[in-house]
């Protein structure tokens, strides 16, 4: 192979190389990527907290509501177990009855409404609990997969890395050292001609330039400076 047609083959490489580094790159970025799946979780975590404190309003309601259901049966009862004879005192037990009993009503519906709120969050938490299983699942198989191709990739780029340094080996330090400059700012070092020109630029090249190249010297175009390539 000529010197410009390993160059050109190095480049090749260089450019598959690139391409998959690339492709590396971006699965290493979706690997880390877990926002959405972090969010649902602190979202659900922040549902169960809700259902808990609401639970434990509930449990308060209830105790408050047995304490003056106690407090109404023993007032009651003083009433009408007739151990109590005096009349202005029976009048005072009957209006702290009926007081309790307005107290007891409202309490009631207070822990009706704290029930129903508790029973809605419940199945809020059920229903997030199976969204966020869902979600983690998918993200799961996403991150397999993406491992898998990964390993794929990896392999791939160790295997170009082989062909670029066992053809680098056999290029001329020199060919070799210019090809990494014009790279580094061109991004490729290798044009091909294609009907006298040259495929870097696209300016029309002496015929004695290109001649030398499809010769197998090492030639630049005398306007970009890559170095041309003849098939
Ligand atoms: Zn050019």
């Amino acid at each position: 192979m000529s010197l410009p047609g390993q160059l050109y083959k190095l480049q090749q490489i260089d450019i598959e190389l690139q391409k998959n580094q690339q492709i590396v790159a971006e699965v290493i970025h979706q690997l880390n990527e877990d926002r959405a799946l972090v969010t649902a979780e602190s979202e659900l975590t922040r549902q169960k907290q809700q259902l808990v404190e609401a639970k434990g309003k509930q449990k308060n309601a209830e105790w408050e509501l047995e304490d003056l259901q106690e407090r109404f049966n023993h007032l009651n009862n003083k009433l009408y177990d007739g151990t109590i004879k005096n009349p202005k005192e029976l009048v005072n037990i009957k209006h702290e009855a009926e007081n309790l009993k307005g107290k007891l009503s409202t309490k009631e519906d207070e822990v009706l409404e704290l029930m129903s709120q508790v029973e809605e969050m419940e199945a809020t938490v059920k229903a997030g609990t199976k969204e966020f299983q869902g979600l983690k699942q998918e993200w799961q198989q996403t991150q397999e997969n993406l491992n898998r191709r990964k390993v794929e990739v990896d392999t791939v780029l160790t295997n170009l890395n082989e062909n670029h340094r066992e053809l680098a080996q056999q290029i001329n330090p020199e060919a070799l050292n210019l090809y990494e400059q014009i790279k580094l700012t061109k991004g490729q070092a290798v044009a091909k001609v294609e009907q006298g020109r040259c495929q870097g630029c696209r300016i029309t090249l002496p015929i004695s330039r290109w001649q030398k190249a499809r010769a197998g010297d090492l030639v630049q175009c005398n306007n970009c400076y890559r170095i041309l390539y003849l098939e």
